[in-house]
């Protein structure tokens, strides 16, 4: 058993029976740590899983706090039409700030949350509606059914009820195709973009998820306090989140709730401790909490739940047998290939400037459907260049690329992605930690449309089945099945280049552009990539191969590509551009002479 699903059920036994053996206080401590369980388990998502880091968590909490608190004291409606409001006005304002903020890169993102979580907060303490510092109080409780949740102890199980809905929700979504996505976003754009995915959309998506469940525990924390004010809202209770998160661990969705735990464990031991030994304990309270939380980056920052897997999987190691295949179901919609011949790719007249240096210069060449061509060129030629143009990874500064009898000039990789077709990586881009099938799973996303809404309510199973089946054969064609639920991490270079091809083929291409495919790999690699490229000529699939090994692409390919400098030098069959002499001497020097034996 996996220690996750042994976790569970402890829990699940330890939170029912609780509220039998805990006094009041401790029936109100856990409710806290219910509350807080639900900002924490949005930020594993956010931040542990899709990498993008929140200090301003608790300000979505307050603005679901503060409209249902509004709604049933001011205009007297009842908190369920608040609990509506509350994840109307947090959704809504996630979906603007995440829209101004989400493009940031590298640590203005984490910066721009600080700013509106400070702005938020300190909107809720000027404006007069809202109470200003005074906040508002005789916010009514909860009634259920005509049972008044006014005691903590009935509050309870509505609390952890909710905990529970919304842990299966984000499971639930992390094993779809959703979350395949949100998984792969550390991955970076290029690689969403890659199997057809827009990555600010998946980030977005996502912000506003964790922001709904931050907005959902404000709602709570407002019917079972009674009472709102700014403090319990400000940048420093969104640290506080953070903390939760980062101690549970920020890998796993349990990792909220043991966090939670911790963290409101430890903040009551620091209370109850700071007072016997300083007269200014409220002060030092941030001062022991700001050194726990660098401690923790520092020496585990796996957290809790990253450390007690870790210690699982040594002691009882699982007996990995090999994969077993997926209930057949009825295959995902196939496009039609082109009949052999037919024109796939025209390139004409293509130029990348880089400033005053043209890297790519005036080039045009076809690949017509069931071809193998190879692009080849020394060191510097402009190869990845003129790969990354083709692909639209990088605007033209000039001429045009057509795919399919389309003009695909201009547009979004993505777009060109889900036209059909389908690239690796020169440096290879899987995601370590996401098994094979579900890495392969990832290139065929494009192929469903499943939601975060329609995973989470399991709504998506029959797509989800179709999209593992094909990824399943995928893997079965490059011999990789048997393995399918390891980590991808796990593999040697040469086996994750070949997987890469396996998660373009997962997208169904009609052409599939490799940069560089033989690079680091030994001998039998090479040999088990070139069979498998021969079988899918054999199976209609045209092939682009950006190579700089003239050795491997000379035995592969129908037609040959020679750039130099930018510029095309020669185009025609292995035999003749091996034989042409301005060939051999752009290569001279730079390409191991073996290559031109
Ligand atoms: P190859 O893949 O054939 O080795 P590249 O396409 O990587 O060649 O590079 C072609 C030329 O363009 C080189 O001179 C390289 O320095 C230059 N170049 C590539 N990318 C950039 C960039 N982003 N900015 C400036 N110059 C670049
Ligand atoms: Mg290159």
């Amino acid at each position: 058993m996996k220690a996750g699903r042994v976790i569970l059920i402890v829990a699940v036994a330890a939170i029912a029976l609780a509220p039998a053996v805990l006094g009041k206080f401790g029936v109100s401590l856990l409710n806290d740590v219910g509350i807080g369980a639900l900002v924490a388990l949005g930020l594993v998502m956010l931040t542990g899983i899709g990498g993008a880091t929140s200090f301003g968590q608790a300000a979505f909490v307050g603005i679901g706090a503060y409209a249902t608190a509004w709604l049933s004291t001011a205009q007297g409606l009842s908190p369920w039409l608040g609990l509506l409001f509350a994840l109307a006005l947090t959704g809504l304002a996630a979906l603007l700030i995440g829209l101004l903020t989400l493009r940031l890169g590298g640590h203005f993102l984490p910066l721009s949350t600080i700013a509106w979580g400070l702005s938020i907060a300190l909107l809720f303490g000027n404006v007069e509606a809202l109470g200003r510092h005074t906040g508002l109080s005789n916010i009514p409780a909860l009634n259920l059914f005509g049972i008044s949740l006014l005691e903590p102890r009935a509050v309870y199980y509505l609390i952890w009820a909710l905990v529970g809905l919304a842990a299966l929700f984000c499971h639930r979504v992390l094993n779809s195709r959703s979350g395949r996505a949100i998984r792969a976003l550390r991955g970076g754009g290029i690689l969403l973009a890659s199997v057809g995915a827009d990555a600010f959309r998946v980030r977005l998506t996502l912000f506003v998820l964790a922001a709904l469940l931050a907005g959902l525990a404000g709602w709570l924390y407002a019917h079972a306090n009674r009472f709102v004010s700014p403090s319990p809202f400000d940048v420093r209770a969104s640290i506080e989140y953070l903390l939760m998160a980062v101690a549970g661990g920020l890998g796993h969705l349990a990792g909220a709730l043991v966090g939670a735990a911790a963290v409101l464990a430890m903040k009551n031991t620091v209370q109850d401790v700071l007072p016997l030994v300083t007269a200014r304990g409220g002060q030092f309270e941030a001062v022991v909490f700001a050194v726990l939380f660098i401690l923790l980056l520092q020496y585990a920052r796996a957290g809790v739940m990253g450390g007690i897997t870790k210690w699982w999987a040594r002691r009882f190691p699982s007996g990995a047998g090999a994969a077993l295949a997926p209930p057949a179901v009825a295959p995902l919609a196939q496009r039609t290939l082109p009949a052999r011949g037919e024109p796939v790719l025209a390139v004409r007249n293509v130029v990348k400037r880089f400033g005053g240096l043209v890297a790519v210069n005036d080039v045009s060449f076809d690949v017509r459907a069931g071809e193998i061509v190879g692009l080849i060129g020394p060191n510097g030629a402009g190869k990845s260049t003129l790969f990354n143009l083709v692909t639209a990874t990088a605007p033209l500064s000039g001429g045009r690329v057509e795919f399919l009898g389309h003009d695909i000039t201009g547009l979004p990789q993505r777009e060109v992605a889900r036209r059909g077709m389908a690239r690796t990586f020169q440096h290879v881009k899987l995601r370590p930690q996401m098994s094979l099938l579900d890495n392969v799973a990832l290139g065929a996303h494009a192929r469903g449309s499943a939601g975060v809404l329609r995973a989470g309510l399991r709504l998506d199973r029959a797509e989800e089945a179709r999209i593992r089946q094909a990824a399943w054969q995928q893997l079965e064609r490059i011999g990789l099945a048997e393995r399918a639920h390891e980590l991808a991490g796990s593999l040697p270079l040469g086996t994750q280049r070949i997987l890469e091809i396996a998660r373009a083929l997962a997208a169904d291409p009609v052409l599939l552009v490799l940069d560089e495919p033989a690079a680091g790999l030994r001998r039998k690699e090479k040999q088990a990539l070139a069979e498998l490229l021969r079988r899918l000529r054999g199976e209609g699939v045209t092939v682009l191969i950006v190579e700089h090994d003239m050795d491997f692409v000379m035995k592969l390919v129908d037609r040959l590509v020679v750039v130099n400098f930018g510029s095309k030098l020669v185009e025609g069959l292995p035999a003749e551009v091996r034989a042409d002499a301005r060939v051999q001497a752009a290569y001279l020097g730079s390409a191991p002479a073996e290559a031109m034996a």
